[in-house]
């Protein structure tokens, strides 16, 4: 007889998780590789790999430790196929009704594991910095909930980058030396890549027979899947790209991938690196005069700040941000975005390496897939379905606040303050795409017009009685006032054709 069963999820694969420190000898551990986990919205083929793998190697690190794990894989015949399924089979398996889980990083699994007919004592999940009483009383009282306050109250709680009470550097933020457009080369040659081994090749063969239909490319596979493999990853990183991070942060280029990213954020959401180690081995490279301040204090910043900060709000909002809809939008996302053929040079790039990849650095989220869904106004609860499936980090706790709040403006304004929008001249400068487009981005109207300038107006026109008052948004508003009344009935028409088009099935 078993005293209690220990759930560790897929994206739980810490050491120092919370329910696998509340566990002793005696319990059993559990681990499935269930098929609603997998298909709730059609993951990239490279996720579902590196979480299976990484899974498993997880497991055989337990049971080398002493550990009884008893983990299901995907084709098991007795496999019930989903979390609760799995933890009722073993409860009767081994004569327990208790469970001891960490609190998922979703409203769905939260719920679910609320709703059984066990006993589930979900932990909360300590391997962030701010818990959600924490956020809770942070937010408290606040007409506004910008980021960069609580971002200092978490450079004070870390004392990363802190002289005593003052900032490193004098200054709690360098972002204005961040914004250098793209360079003429790069001298990084990406993320580390690892050779798949025996487990790995085993799931990658799982994956193909199960989810070749998904969009995605599987191989070549390189992910780290293990703690040893992340943690040299993390150091050919800050040995050879954090030094730039900081300047090239916002610049995209067509042959460069990964520019000076990290590419860290799917072994840090599944558990294999710590937010702590990742920071500071970045403050010691800054230490040690490897690193200059504005790219560390940037680098740090995405971490201990925006990453916080986005699930301080995911949890604050509750279950129902995901359907937030701010601006009333309501039109399909195009095939463009899942590879079909499009005249747009950006969308083409930036949708072909995270096919191939799994991954897009923020930039491209932001600023070339995200800012077209917005002006386009596709519907944000598929473009946040989108976003969930194609890239190897996205767990629900993250990804939703960044694509329906900081992307979409679907929560109507509590992650931003205002909209990321821009026109093509935007893209232009941070980037070299426009220079291969079939479409002009110093042409305002007109045939050859890039399409994000038609966009960007029509988006402010559509949204002016939301947006005109905001200060912020004054100076666009004033330059589209400006501007020849034909001339903006014009932009507007051919928007409209665009969508139209676009809406229609034509190659745009
Ligand atoms: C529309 C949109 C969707 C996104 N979806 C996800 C997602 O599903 N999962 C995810 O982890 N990140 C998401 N991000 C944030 C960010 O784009 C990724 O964390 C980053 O691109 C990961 O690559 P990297 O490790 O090379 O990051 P770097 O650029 O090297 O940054 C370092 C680390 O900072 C953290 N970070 C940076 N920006 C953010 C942010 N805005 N929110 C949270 N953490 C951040 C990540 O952990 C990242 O690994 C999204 C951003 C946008 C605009
Ligand atoms: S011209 Fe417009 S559509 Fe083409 S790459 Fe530039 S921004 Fe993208």
């Amino acid at each position: 007889m078993v005293s209690r069963l220990i759930l560790i999820l897929g994206d739980q694969l810490s050491p120092e998780i919370a329910a696998l420190k509340a566990a002793q000898k005696g319990d059993v551990i559990v681990m499935a590789e269930v098929a609603d986990e997998a298909s709730y919205v059609p993951h990239h083929p490279k996720k579902i790999a590196f979480l299976f793998a990484a899974m498993r190697k997880f497991a055989a690190a337990l049971r080398d430790d002493g550990w009884d794990v008893a983990y299901t894989e995907l084709d098991d015949t007795d496999n019930s196929g989903s979390i609760p399924g799995e933890l009722l089979r073993r409860a009767e398996q081994y004569g327990t009704s208790e469970v001891i889980a960490t609190e998922p990083g979703e409203w769905r699994l939260i719920e679910a594991l609320n709703d059984m007919p066990l006993k589930v004592r979900q932990l909360s999940d300590d391997r962030f910095l701010a818990s959600h009483s924490e956020f809770e009383a942070w937010s408290k009282g606040r007409k506004e909930l910008r980021m960069e306050y609580f971002y200092r109250e978490m450079r004070r709680k870390t004392g990363l980058l802190m002289e005593g009470d003052e900032p490193a550097g004098g200054k709690w933020n360098f972002d204005h030396d961040n914004r250098k457009p793209a360079p003429d080369e790069v001298d990084f040659g990406g993320p580390m890549q690892f050779t798949p081994d025996d487990t790995v090749n085993e799931v990658l063969e799982l994956v193909e027979a199960r989810f070749s239909d998904n969009f995605g490319e599987l191989r070549p596979f390189w992910f780290a899947t293990d703690r040893g493999q992340a943690r040299r990853a993390l150091t050919h990183f800050i040995r050879n790209a954090l030094p730039k991070f900081g300047d090239y942060q916002d610049a995209m280029l067509r042959d460069e991938r990964f520019l000076y990213h990290a590419v860290v954020s799917m072994y840090l959401n599944a558990g294999l690196l710590h937010l702590r180690e990742i920071c500071e081995a970045a403050e010691q490279a800054w230490k040690d005069g490897e690193a200059p301040i504005n790219a560390v204090e940037g680098f740090i910043r995405q971490i201990i700040g925006w990453r916080e900060y986005m699930r301080g709000i995911y949890f604050r909002e509750g279950p129902d941000y995901t359907r937030r809809n701010a601006l009333k939008h309501g039109r399909s996302l195009p095939p463009m975005f899942w590879g079909a053929e499009t005249r747009m040079h950006c969308i083409e790039k930036a949708v072909e390496q995270t096919r191939t990849e799994a991954y897009a650095h923020h930039i491209q989220r932001l600023m070339i897939t995200g800012n077209f869904a917005l002006l386009a106004g596709i519907d944000p609860h598929e473009v946040h379905e989108w976003y969930l499936a194609v890239y190897a980090d996205a767990y629900e706790w993250v990804e939703a606040p960044n694509v329906i709040g900081m992307s979409q403006f679907a929560d109507g304004g509590i992650v931003g303050s205002k909209p990321y929008v821009s026109s093509g001249n935007y893209i232009a400068k941070m980037s070299d795409y426009c220079k291969s487009c079939a479409y002009s981005v110093k042409e305002k109207t007109g045939e050859q017009a890039c399409p994000y300038n038609l966009l960007y107006w029509a988006f402010l026109d559509r949204h002016r009685d939301r947006f005109k008052p905001n200060p912020r948004m004054a100076q666009m508003y004033a330059t589209w006032d400006r501007m020849d009344a034909e001339k903006r009935k014009t932009i507007l028409s051919e928007a409209e054709t665009f969508l139209n088009r676009m809406a229609q099935g034509a190659t745009v």
